[in-house]
């Protein structure tokens, strides 16, 4: 369970996130779509404190994001604090960010060897049963350069799995893709909807959000305008904003 609560955030003299409040479900999917530059890719990084917020907080099962209680003062999480925190949460971004100069499995495997301090052999089975789980367990040994965008970015999904985190986000994971290769990434990503991970998802894919959502957020200048179930956001938006927006990329 992901609670966001009435979060701000400035980039010097503009407030990109301005009171944001949202409430993620275990095991749902949230799809968050918006205009360019309304906030979604700030509002995801608060998520794992990769961008710290100005005002309002966020938890995660409870646990403050970012931060700690000291008697009656809250401190900044640091170090090894903040490592182990994100590990609840998975990032999958718009460019796979592979490590070029590690194979796929070596990919999946290095956090949980680096972080989680796994042997070596474990690590790799558990990386073959993700790369298995993704559709590569054939191209174990390939590194990032050998591989199509769309299995990049599966590799990039089995190494976001691969610390076991309780949420996952997704931002824009298909936008740097060649049309044709956009449907094995989201057949992967429904595949995890239906396993019960609890997604994220900042998409433009709007077939995609009204088969797997179950709630659809609409974000404009960093605003929730409005969200709900995928059928009536889509077919009977309240605002006119909304429609507006839809009307656009629909
Ligand atoms: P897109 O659909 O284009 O990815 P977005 O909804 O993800 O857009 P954000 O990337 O969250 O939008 O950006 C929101 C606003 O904050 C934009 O005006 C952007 O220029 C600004 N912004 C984002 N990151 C920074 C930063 N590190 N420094 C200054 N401004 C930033
Ligand atoms: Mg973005």
């Amino acid at each position: 369970q992901v609670d966001i609560h009435n979060i701000r955030k400035s980039f010097g003299n503009t407030e990109v996130l301005q009171g944001v409040s949202l409430s993620v479900p275990p095991g749902g999917v949230t799809v968050i779509v918006g205009p360019s530059g309304s906030g979604k890719s700030t509002l995801l990084r608060t998520i794992n404190h990769l961008e710290k917020v100005d005002g309002g907080f966020i938890t995660i099962d409870g646990e403050l994001v970012g931060y700690q209680a000291r008697g009656n003062k809250l401190h900044e999480l640091r170090g090894k604090d903040i490592l182990k925190q994100r590990t609840n949460v998975g990032m999958v971004f718009q460019n796979f960010n592979l490590f070029p100069h590690l194979t796929a499995l070596e990919n999946v495997a290095e956090a949980p060897i680096v972080a989680q301090k796994r042997s070596k052999a474990e690590a790799r089975k558990r990386g073959l049963e993700l790369l298995d789980r993704v559709g590569l367990k054939d191209r174990a040994d390939a590194y990032p350069r050998q591989l199509s965008g769309g299995q990049q970015q599966r590799v990039a999904i089995a190494r976001a799995l691969a610390l076991e985190p309780k949420i996952l986000l997704f931002d824009e994971p298909t936008s740097a893709l060649d049309p044709e290769l956009v449907n094995e990434v989201l057949d992967v990503i429904r595949e995890l909807a239906t396993s019960g991970t609890t997604l994220i998802v900042v998409t433009h894919e709007m077939g995609f959000a009204r088969d797997v959502a179950d709630t659809v957020v609409f974000i404009d200048q960093g605003r929730i305008i409005e969200s709900g179930a995928p059928q009536d956001i889509f077919s009977n938006p309240r605002e006119e904003r909304t429609r507006s927006f839809f009307s656009k990329v629909i």
